[in-house]
């Protein structure tokens, strides 16, 4: 996934030197993956900077207009969803707010967020790089190998909202799997108020603000 984009955007630059409009154009045409932009932001850029300066100029407003509307809406999502979540961080590529919780990027798609520095936990998973608690024996986000030696020690503050049903162990809200049996979490995570329920996962999702499902990845606008 990760090489794909990079690919991708290392191609994006290689035309942007050689760079005439046309070449844009093209370039978005272009029916082999790798040759197009990353995603729309990145053409409508780059194709902007073949334009005369005047022009460019007059289209500046309307970017200022963009991104306080972008503004806006993040706003109004962190204000609706933010008290769901422990810790709201910012997507590295679209810099919308996104939790640790989130197997992508669910306004961008991007799946390049690691929380190695910025997590809420006090540990971090090799492989998924998503935080974890020292007590934890497994990874309740990746599926990963059992966490080495287990801490008797019980972390304060955390937050328990449902209990496993084969281990009784406690749950945080958006767990896939349970950090003490390593049992899959069955039931899944509808929270109010969120309006959707995605149709692959059956978890709570919110198409006004996303394009994709957080949990599972599915696209929610086609
Ligand atoms: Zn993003
Ligand atoms: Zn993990
Ligand atoms: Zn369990
Ligand atoms: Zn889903």
């Amino acid at each position: 996934m990760n090489t794909n984009k990079v690919s991708n955007r290392e191609s994006a630059g290689l035309h942007l030197k050689s760079g005439n409009r046309l070449g844009k154009y093209r370039q978005s045409l272009s029916i082999v993956p790798e040759q197009r932009f990353a995603n729309a932001d990145k053409m409508l850029a780059a194709m902007i900077k073949t334009l005369p300066k005047s022009q460019q100029k007059a289209l500046k407003v309307t970017e200022q207009k963009e991104s306080d509307w972008h503004k806006v809406r993040r706003e109004a999502f962190v204000k609706r969803y933010g008290r769901l979540f422990n810790a709201i961080f910012r997507c590295v590529d679209c810099d919308e707010p996104i939790a640790e919780t989130m197997q992508m990027c669910p306004w961008c798609g991007s799946e390049k967020n690691r929380f190695d520095t910025r997590s809420q936990f006090t540990h971090i998973c090799p492989r998924c790089h998503k935080g974890v608690l020292l007590e934890w024996r497994f990874c309740p986000w990746c599926y990963g190998l059992g966490l080495k030696s287990p801490s008797s020690i019980r972390s304060a503050g955390v937050y328990c909202h449902t209990l496993c049903k084969y281990c009784n162990g406690k749950l945080m809200r958006f767990m896939r799997y349970c950090p003490w049996c390593h049992r899959k979490v069955r039931q899944p995570w509808r929270i109010r108020p969120f309006p959707e329920i995605c149709g692959r996962c059956g978890w709570s999702t919110d198409s006004d603000f996303w394009s994709y499902c957080p949990w599972c990845k599915q696209g929610l606008r086609q």
